[in-house]
């Protein structure tokens, strides 16, 4: 319906995905198409063993290397000190490897640089690594700012084989971040609602959210149960693409509305800190599809789904033990907040709406599960 008007579409994605087992081993290929003097920003988990792997993978070529161990928080000031320790090198690419925030920080270094930026993402937990943004936070660990980047990553480059060793529940979590997607991306569409990427959702975005979340129907178990038993199959490989790329370009090119809304309203009750991100979003759509009285058909299939791979479909498994009105209130209130997304669902929502969502989702969620 809203392709018959004359919005402006717009579309953001990183020039290039790369995934594949062993696939970091290709580094310095990769690298050197922007050049040879590269900047690695290593997660500390990761750090010694991948200094000593990249000093052997560039010795004796015509490249220089500085490797350098990230902080553990994006902050302005992390930033600052990855600039000053790649001022001497003038970098002609920056590689970021690890997880969320050594990841932004990597992008906001090489925008500061001036120079390509290469994301290697250590799990599949989140749409995060491929958006053109960076979040900052203060040195005490609270959010600070968004620093919205002219451009998207030159190359995403997923390790197959890092991310099948990583936390199982990590995994999950990146699927509950795209199972949003879809219906994020749709709403967003109906209402003819505005994408990070500029403009409103154009068709590729749209039928990219959707392949997302066929994706997560056919693989997603399949995925779990294979990375449980240390498996690397095929459906594992789909479900990395979904969370990573589907996901990412699906939110950033087509939208989001009430599901990662009511996210960030949940952040706000203590006894959701514990969970991850994807996992509060999993019981965000859940909420969504109560709000827009989604078909029993379609209800079921994603508590189906949640409810098989272990993401929350209760207040309860997100660690809120007393249920209250006035809690639901509290995140209703703050979903609705006019800089947020829910201004992409279709219709006219009210905080008591989206409260009533939200308890609607859980009590549906005990249904299922009892
Ligand atoms: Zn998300």
């Amino acid at each position: 319906m809203s392709m018959l008007q004359h919005s402006t579409r717009a579309w953001g994605s990183p020039s290039r995905y790369i995934q594949g087992r062993y696939e970091l081993e290709n580094m310095k290929t990769h690298t050197e198409v922007y050049g040879r003097r590269v900047f690695f920003l290593i997660d500390v988990f990761f750090f010694a063993d991948y200094k000593k792997r990249f000093e052997a993978l560039y010795a004796g070529s015509d490249s220089q290397i500085q490797c350098e161990q990230f902080g553990g928080q994006c902050t302005e000031e992390e930033i600052l000190r990855c600039t000053g320790l790649a001022k001497a090198l003038n970098p002609d690419v920056v590689v970021g490897i690890g997880g969320g925030k050594t990841l932004d920080t990597a992008k906001a270094t090489a925008y500061f640089m001036g120079c390509p930026v290469v994301i290697c993402p250590t799990i599949a937990s989140s749409d995060a690594p491929c958006r053109a943004l960076s979040v900052l936070y203060t040195d005490d660990g609270q959010f600070d700012r968004y620093l919205f980047l002219p451009a998207n990553p030159n190359i995403v480059l997923m390790d197959t084989t890092v991310i099948a060793a990583s936390p199982v529940r990590l995994t999950v979590s990146g699927m509950g971040d795209a199972l949003a997607t879809y219906f994020e991306a749709q709403a967003t569409h109906d209402a003819d609602g505005a994408t990070c990427a500029g403009g409103t959702g154009g068709l590729a975005a749209l039928q990219l959210a959707r392949l997302c979340y066929d994706t997560l129907m056919e693989d997603g178990v399949k995925a779990k149960v294979a990375l449980e038993a240390g498996a690397l199959t095929p459906a594992v490989e789909h479900i990395i693409e979904a969370n990573t790329l589907l996901s990412g370009i699906g939110f950033e090119s087509s939208g989001l509305a009430a599901a990662h809304a009511i996210h960030n309203g949940l952040t706000l009750l203590p006894e959701c800190h514990g969970m991850y991100h994807g996992e509060k979003v999993a019981f965000g759509t859940l909420a969504q599809l109560v709000l827009a009285n989604a078909s029993t058909e379609q209800l079921e299939e994603v508590l189906g789904f949640c409810i098989e791979v272990g993401l929350p479909v209760t207040l309860g498994e997100l660690g809120v033990d007393e249920v209250t009105r006035e809690k639901a209130m509290i995140v209703a209130k703050a979903a609705c907040a006019p800089d947020d997304t829910m201004g992409n669902m279709p219709f006219d929502v009210t905080p008591e709406m989206v409260a009533d969502a939200i308890l609607g989702a859980d009590a549906l969620g005990h249904y299922y599960l009892d």
